[in-house]
């Protein structure tokens, strides 16, 4: 039976539960959410909200959907968990199966993550149990580029920003990895050689200590909302290959499509040597990610030390609601309609947030894929902007100078029009939000 959240919850909750980089002392407001269905989030209050986050990337079949309902129900009636120590089930073997067959070829030994951030953790580990199994334990650095953002745990966290990426709290504890410049060129751009330089420079000076290149391909997500030129990833692929190191790709923000390719390695026509996946995985609905490496990879470690295991286990790994409403999601996905619906939502948001750049309060304005940015020239207050969308019926959520959007794929065009127009909005009014 369904309880509503009274004003008594909201405040134990703001003085009890930690959110997503908050302060105790300090709380942001939260609104709080009783349903979502489609492109739909019901508040408590009974405002809808049109959802421009898809819950930071992830449901992009939209909520409440009656496919991936019915994979989470029917499992949950044959059994929601087992260890996956010296067990295995069809759950967990359907969803490898596709992710098997729907990444790039030698992409074939799945790793089962119960978040982003652990993948990511577990393809540094595969990376560097590689190096120590063919015998080249020297190479144990990770290069990267600036402006990144891989996850919040402490090998992910030592790959992120180095200087939004909470690097300088943690000095002394994180590892340090190597930083190049960012790259300067949007994929609009005429490519220049120029770009890749600090990159090349890194590799071609510090090789022989570097296991694997990571990198989120072509968009850069939380640690910016950045959009980087294709031929930077094409140069990364080729100069790992060049100084014998691994290319790890993050795609857990860009995956099953939101950049208008399937993973967005396919913008450069490179595979990785390893690639995670998460949010969108599940479409949204549980936590869960993979690790997907070559079959080389998956070799040398298992002819390396200690038996060739590679030693990563969580509790919860290859949960079967998590499985099955993945195989759900990715089904939907196998069907293509997501093409026209990216390239439909890429297109009007170009159209529809260019005339935010004309206005004095904005830096700039850039769309790629189903993912559209306005840069503003002052950080925005959350609390003051967010008051403002919900009354616009939005939900976008601003971070720092960034308003942004990466709605359902099945969101229509007239709410589409709802989010960039109470972007408009937000800019129009930027000088009583910051
Ligand atoms: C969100 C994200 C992660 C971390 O995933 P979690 O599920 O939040 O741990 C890692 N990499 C990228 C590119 C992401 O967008």
């Amino acid at each position: 039976m369904y309880k509503n959240c009274t004003e008594s919850d909201l405040e134990f909750d703001q003085h009890h539960i930690w959110h997503p980089y908050t302060s105790l002392l300090n709380p942001l407001p939260c609104y709080s959410v009783k349903e979502a269905a489609g492109v739909h989030l019901t508040l408590e209050s009974g405002e809808q909200l049109i959802d421009g986050m898809s819950s930071w990337w992830a449901a992009v079949h939209g909520y409440n959907h009656p496919q991936l309902n019915n994979a989470l129900r029917e499992q949950s009636e044959r059994m929601s968990h087992v260890m996956f120590g010296g067990l295995t089930h069809k759950p967990a073997i359907e969803l490898c199966k596709r992710l098997v067959a729907m990444t790039p070829e030698p992409l074939d030994a799945v790793f089962l993550a119960d978040s982003g951030s652990v993948s990511v953790e577990v393809a540094i580990k595969m990376a560097l149990q590689y190096q120590v199994s063919r015998g080249t334990s020297h190479k144990n650095k990770l290069l990267t580029i600036r402006s990144g953002y891989h996850g919040d745990t402490f090998a992910a966290m030592s790959v992120c920003d180095p200087v939004n990426g909470m690097h300088g709290l943690f000095k002394g504890v994180l590892p340090e990895h190597i930083f190049a410049d960012a790259p300067l060129l949007s994929p609009s751009d005429e490519w220049d050689e120029s770009d890749i330089q600090s990159f090349k420079q890194h590799l071609e000076e510090q090789h022989a200590s570097i296991a694997a290149v990571i990198l989120e391909p072509v968009v850069q997500g939380a640690g910016g909302m950045r959009f980087y030129h294709p031929m930077y990833l094409k140069r990364v692929r080729e100069l790992c290959t060049e100084f014998d190191v691994l290319l790890i790709a993050d795609e857990i923000a860009t995956g099953f499509g939101r950049t208008g390719k399937l993973f967005a390695c396919e913008h450069a026509e490179v595979t990785p040597d390893i690639m995670c996946v998460g949010k969108a995985l599940s479409g949204g609905y549980m936590t869960l990610a993979a690790t997907i490496a070559s079959r080389d990879i998956a070799e040398v470690i298992g002819r390396g030390p200690g038996g060739g295991a590679l030693m990563h286990g969580p509790t919860f790994m290859g949960n079967p609601l998590a499985c099955a409403v993945a195989s759900a999601s990715l089904d939907i996905i196998a069907t293509g309609q997501w093409k026209l619906q990216v390239s439909a939502i890429a297109e009007q948001l170009a159209r529809e947030l260019a005339p935010c750049e004309a206005l004095d309060s904005v830096h700039q304005v850039r769309c790629f894929g189903a993912i559209g940015v306005v840069e503003m020239k002052e950080a925005l207050d959350v609390a003051k902007t967010q008051k403002l969308l919900v009354k616009a019926g939005v939900w976008i959520r601003p971070f720092g100078r960034l308003l942004y959007v990466m709605p359902p794929y099945i969101i229509s065009s007239a709410e589409l029009s709802q989010l960039t127009a109470a972007m408009f909005d937000v800019c129009c009014h930027a000088e009583n939000l910051s």
